[in-house]
């Protein structure tokens, strides 16, 4: 495909990196292969805009995957950050920035009476899916084809987005030992759910499942998928595990639970709750939690797990994160996917806007998208297309079909009116590109 703009200078970049790193990037999507062409090293970024090294601002409509809900460099966040910095960096001991995150999770989210911090949401669901398996002395666990939580061994078995991207169906490296307790199930699908039990009396230790799913592009749990999940584990004594890194104090205050009001056992957190920067964390109920080690049997650990500089970014995050902050976000998520939906209907182009919330993503197909399968069926190259028309005009979209779009509260006006302007022309290429 051609590219009517360039990137020298990350090009340059790009060129050094592939010498000393694989594939030129440390997370694959970052790598553009999906949708081809340089990835763009960025410089720096300032509420909805990033900079890079070529000097081009682009309007971002990825934020960091999410963490960045507030934009980039908001500056009380960034206050926070600076003053726990010149504190000290790491003590390895507790401190009380950890005992405050701690509160504000607590405090904001119902089922989660206790909470472990840890630095990614890969070690958060890890450590939840030991912990579960620790409570109930049961190996087996269900999870949804088309939903990631992170790069644990067990669960990278049709996990979404980079795999999504690279059409990989499982990895090289992961054992059938490590993968073989795990049961893979089509999302959506509760029959196939009460089939699994069925099918394993007495061996199912946990139901992993994305809040809603961000990791396929959006597709959300149909009304009662969540609850029935609830159910059937209650019904056989196994534990219901709400992944909520991508959707945690991003789709309301108390994230996809404050949506749905689904119970789970236990919690997985990470992204916004960061601030930007590695924290993330696992919770649930107070008689699971007291497995864990010290209070019990089960071992987790971590040298920098409750960073002070980590946690007084996601603590300053947070505690900017009141209700008038997701109506906003809420309200310019609307706004753009309204405009969305505009530009790719006066094109004719065939697609699917679909939402949680202010999460959402476009899938090129008519047919409403429930499952995995379903998203795979979609005209990826129509992306392809249309993420380069709004790359070459200056804005920032996930380079994969199978991710979701984020904003953030620094989405103003003239952002919004930054993302209009390049609709049509990518409207335009969706609508002409070819397989
Ligand atoms: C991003 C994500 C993870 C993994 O988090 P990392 O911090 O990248 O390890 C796990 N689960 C979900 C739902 C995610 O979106």
């Amino acid at each position: 495909m051609p590219y009517s703009y360039e990137a020298p200078v990350s090009q340059t970049l790009f060129d050094r990196a592939s010498l000393v790193t694989p594939g030129g990037v440390n997370s694959p999507v970052r790598a553009f292969r999906a949708v081809g062409g340089t990835p763009r090293f960025m410089v720096s970024g300032t509420g909805p805009y990033l900079t890079d090294a070529d000097g081009r601002e682009y309007v971002d409509l990825v934020c960091s995957w999410g963490p960045m809900i507030l934009g980039h460099s908001h500056p009380e966040v960034i206050a926070a950050v600076q003053a726990a910095v010149a504190r000290g960096t790491s003590f390895g001991t507790p401190g009380q920035g950890e005992v405050e995150l701690a509160e504000e999770i607590v405090g904001r989210i119902e089922p989660v009476e206790q909470v472990r911090l840890v630095s990614s949401g890969t070690e958060a669901t890890m450590s939840a899916i030991r912990l579960a398996r620790g409570f109930t002395g049961r190996a087996k666990v269900i999870k949804f084809a088309g939903c990631y939580h992170g790069h644990v061994d067990a669960l990278l078995a049709a996990a979404g987005s980079g795999l999504a991207t690279f059409a990989l169906p499982d990895t090289p490296g992961v054992t059938g030992a490590q993968a073989g307790d795990t049961v893979v199930l089509p999302y959506n699908d509760l029959e196939a759910v009460r089939a699994a039990f069925a099918a394993h009396p007495g061996e199912i230790a946990c139901v992993i499942t994305e809040a809603s799913p961000g990791n396929m592009g959006v597709v959300p749990p149909k009304d009662g998928f969540n609850a029935g999940l609830k159910e059937i584990c209650a019904a056989n004594g196994a534990l219901f595990i709400s992944d909520e890194v991508m959707t945690g104090f991003r789709t309301s205050r108390a994230g996809w639970y404050g949506v749905d009001g689904v119970k789970p056992d236990l919690m997985t957190f990470g992204k916004v709750m960061g601030g930007g920067f590695p924290a993330a964390a696992f919770g649930g109920r107070a008689d699971v939690m007291a497995h864990l080690a010290p209070a019990g049997p089960v071992y987790q650990a971590g040298t920098l797990s409750g960073n002070p500089v980590a946690t007084a970014a996601g603590l300053a995050q947070l505690r900017l994160l009141d209700g008038a902050a997701y109506e906003k976000v809420n309200a310019v998520s609307a706004q753009i996917q309204g405009l969305v939906t505009d530009a790719l209907s006066k094109e004719g182009v065939a697609h699917r806007l679909q939402t949680a919330s202010n999460m959402f993503s476009v899938f090129f197909t008519e047919d409403e998208v429930m499952n995995y399968d379903d998203a795979k069926r979609q005209e990826s190259f129509r992306f392809t297309a249309f993420f380069h028309s709004m790359l070459s005009n200056g804005v920032y979209l996930p380079p994969s079909a199978f991710e979701s779009w984020f904003v953030s509260t620094a989405h103003d006006e003239r952002a919004v009116e930054k993302i209009a302007g390049a609709l049509p022309a990518a409207a335009r290429a969706a609508a002409e590109a070819t397989a």
